[in-house]
C-alpha cells in the first residue's frame, strides 16, 4: 500500500477529520510528486499526521475526495464491494423494499462513494461515473457491483455535465454488461406502475427522490383537479390520479419525456378521471395562466435547479420566487401547493423565505403541512451538508 502523499496547509484539516469528505485546492500546501488525476492518494496535516485517503484531481477545485480516514484500508476491490454492499444494506433497513422495485442503491459521497450513483430499477441498474476517480476505478466498480448484486444488467449514463469540472468528457450512454434493458423498464413505487427510460430519460430514467412527496400526494389527491408544473414523466400526476384525482393537467418543455409520461398517465388513470399532457415553456406559460386567476385544487411545482453557481443565489431565489407566487394565485381557497427545489445551494431556510414571500406576493394566506426532504434511498451524512439538496413543501392555502 503506497500512495503518493498529499500535503495540507496548516489547520486545514478539521473539516475533513469531522468527516465532510472534500478537500479545497486553497488547503493544499504541495501537490503530490507522483500523482495524477484520478489516483489515489494519501493526505497529510501540517505536522506530517495521516488525516485521510482519497481521490486526487489537479484540475478540480475539490482537490481531494476522502474515501477513508483509516490509514490501513486499502482501496481496492475488497473496498468497493465493502462499501456496495452497506450501501445496499442500509436500504435493506428500511421499508422501501415493500413499498417499490426502484430506488437509488449508491448515492455517492453519501455512501462513502464520492462521484459513484447507482439506481436500481426491477434489477436493471442505471449508473453514473461523475469523478475522474471513479472513472479511474471503472472495471473494479463494475465487478463489486456484478459481485454484491447480481444484476440483470449494468447500464450507464455519465452523460452529466458534472464531469467537466473533473476534467471528464460525457461518456456515451450505453450498456455495459449483462441484457438489454427493455425500451421502458416498468417498475412499481406504492402501488403506482411506472416506466423508467434507462435510454433516453434525464438522470439515470427517473427522479426516485420525490418517490415520498408522490405518495403523500397521492393520499390528498382524492377527487381533486391537479396542475402539474415541470412534470418529467409525470410521476406526480399518475401518483394523484391513483389516488383518485378527478383531473391533471402536466406540463414540461420537453417533448422526449412525453413518451414515458403518456405510459405513467394511461397505467393509473381511472376511466372516469382525465389526464392531459401539455409541451411548454413555463415560464411564460404560468404568467399568463395566472392572471386568470384561481383554477386548481392542488399546483405541483418541481423545477431542475435554477442555479448553477454560488453567485447566482439571489438572483436564482427571485425566479423560484415569482414562480411560486404565479403558483400560488393559480390554487383554488382551501387547495394545496406542493413545491419543491432540488438545489442544494438552495437552503432549508431559503426556500422558506422563498414560499413566504410568493405568499405575500400572491395575496394568500398559507399554512405549511409537512416539510420534506428527498427518500431514504438517498440518506444523508450530517457531515456532508451538500448531500441535503432536495427541499419539498406542501402549503395550505386561504384566500
Ligand atoms: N417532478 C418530476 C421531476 C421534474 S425534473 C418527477 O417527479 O419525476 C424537472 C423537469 O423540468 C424536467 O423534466 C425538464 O424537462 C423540465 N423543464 C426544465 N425547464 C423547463 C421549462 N422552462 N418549462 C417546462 N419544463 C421545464
Amino acid at each position: 500500500m503506497n500512495y503518493p502523499p498529499l500535503y495540507l496547509r496548516k489547520n486545514s484539516e478539521r473539516t475533513v477529520r469531522n468527516g465532510h469528505p472534500w478537500i479545497f485546492s486553497g488547503a493544499v500546501d504541495r501537490r503530490p510528486k507522483d500523482a495524477d488525476t484520478g489516483d489515489v492518494v494519501d493526505v497529510f496535516d501540517s505536522n506530517q499526521r495521516f488525516v485521510c485517503r482519497g481521490f486526487y484531481n489537479k484540475r478540480s477545485l475539490i482537490r481531494v475526495r476522502s474515501l477513508t480516514q483509516d490509514a490501513s484500508c486499502p482501496i481496492d476491490s475488497a473496498f468497493f464491494e465493502q462499501r456496495i454492499a452497506q450501501a445496499v444494506e442500509y436500504r435493506r433497513s428500511t421499508d422501501l423494499a415493500s413499498v417499490t422495485n426502484a430506488m437509488r442503491l449508491v448515492h455517492g459521497e453519501s455512501d462513502g462513494l464520492p462521484g459513484l450513483i447507482v439506481d436500481d430499477y426491477a434489477g436493471y441498474l442505471s449508473i453514473q461515473l461523475h469523478t475522474a476517480g471513479m472513472e479511474q476505478q471503472r472495471q473494479v466498480v463494475l465487478d463489486a457491483l456484478h459481485t454484491v448484486l447480481s444484476p440483470k444488467s449494468i447500464f450507464e449514463r455519465s452523460d452529466v455535465g458534472t464531469r467537466r469540472a473533473e476534467g471528464l468528457k460525457d461518456r456515451p450512454t450505453g450498456l455495459l454488461a449483462g441484457e438489454e434493458p427493455p425500451e421502458f423498464v416498468e417498475i412499481e413505487e406504492h402501488g403506482v406502475r411506472l416506466h423508467a427510460d434507462l435510454y433516453r430519460g434525464q438522470k439515470t430514467g427517473f427522479f426516485l427522490d420525490q418517490r415520498d412527496n408522490r405518495f403523500l400526494l397521492q393520499r390528498l389527491a382524492g377527487g381533486k383537479k391537479v396542475l402539474n408544473l415541470f412534470s418529467y414523466s409525470s410521476g406526480f400526476s399518475a401518483h394523484a390520479l391513483k389516488g383518485g384525482a378527478s383531473h391533471t393537467l402536466d406540463v414540461d418543455i420537453s417533448q422526449q419525456v412525453m413518451l414515458s409520461a403518456r405510459r405513467n398517465l394511461t397505467a393509473n388513470c381511472p376511466a372516469e378521471s382525465k389526464a392531459e399532457l401539455l409541451v411548454a415553456d413555463i415560464f411564460p406559460f404560468i404568467d399568463e395562466l395566472a392572471d386568470r386567476g384561481p383554477r386548481y385544487d392542488i399546483v405541483v411545482i418541481d423545477p431542475p435547479s435554477l442555479l448553477r453557481k454560488h453567485n447566482q443565489l439571489k438572483q436564482a431565489m427571485g425566479v423560484y420566487t415569482k414562480l411560486n407566487r404565479n403558483a400560488f394565485r393559480l390554487v383554488a381557497d382551501g387547495g394545496l401547493l406542493v413545491t419543491a427545489s432540488c438545489s442544494a445551494r438552495v437552503s432549508q431556510d431559503d426556500f422558506f423565505q422563498i414560499v413566504r414571500r410568493a405568499a405575500s406576493g400572491a395575496r394568500v394566506r398559507t399554512r405549511i403541512l409537512t416539510y420534506n426532504q428527498h427518500s431514504a434511498d438517498h440518506p444523508v451524512d450530517p457531515a456532508f451538508p451538500d448531500g441535503r439538496y432536495l427541499k419539498c413543501i406542501f402549503a395550505r392555502i386561504n384566500r
